[in-house]
């Protein structure tokens, strides 16, 4: 749905990101594919294209994330929205341990799972990353410590 996004925000958006995927860290220069501009409450939701309402997201964050807008919890059975990058801060639903991210609180569980932050292939590509120093990069740094 990024056509709905002119040139103009999605580059304001991957600025405000500092060109960072808003949901896993890694930087745009070592995607593999091109980043995305994600809606964080999907069209599909009632989510608007505005500033507010959009993240940057790297490929496989925003393909994993489609339209769901949250998850329902498998000690609970309950709704659990996933984890917003414009409302919530990274560092206390998620932290990294090298190129894994160990989720803190159940969002941050059913974030991780739905986005598939550790999928295999996606350990594969951080942990290359963490080997020549790309991850995390200062910029994330910065994100997590926020
Ligand atoms: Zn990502």
């Amino acid at each position: 749905m990024s056509s709905l996004v002119s040139d103009d925000l999605r580059e304001r958006v991957a600025r405000r990101a500092d060109h960072l995927c808003e949901y896993c860290l890694v930087h745009e220069q070592d995607g593999f594919l091109s980043f995305q501009v994600d809606h964080i409450i999907s069209l599909k939701h009632g989510g608007r294209s505005e500033w507010e309402n959009l993240a940057f997201a790297c490929a496989f964050c925003n393909r994993r994330k489609g339209s769901d807008v949250g998850t329902v919890s498998p000690a609970t059975g309950h709704f659990l929205r996933l984890f917003n990058p414009r409302t919530d801060i990274w560092s206390e639903h998620f932290r990294l341990a090298g190129a894994r991210i160990d989720a803190l609180t159940e969002m941050g569980a059913g974030t991780a799972r739905i986005l598939g932050f550790n999928d295999s292939d996606r350990l594969l590509e951080r942990h290359s990353l963490v080997a020549v120093g790309r991850y995390p990069t200062l910029e994330a740094l910065a994100q997590i410590r926020v």
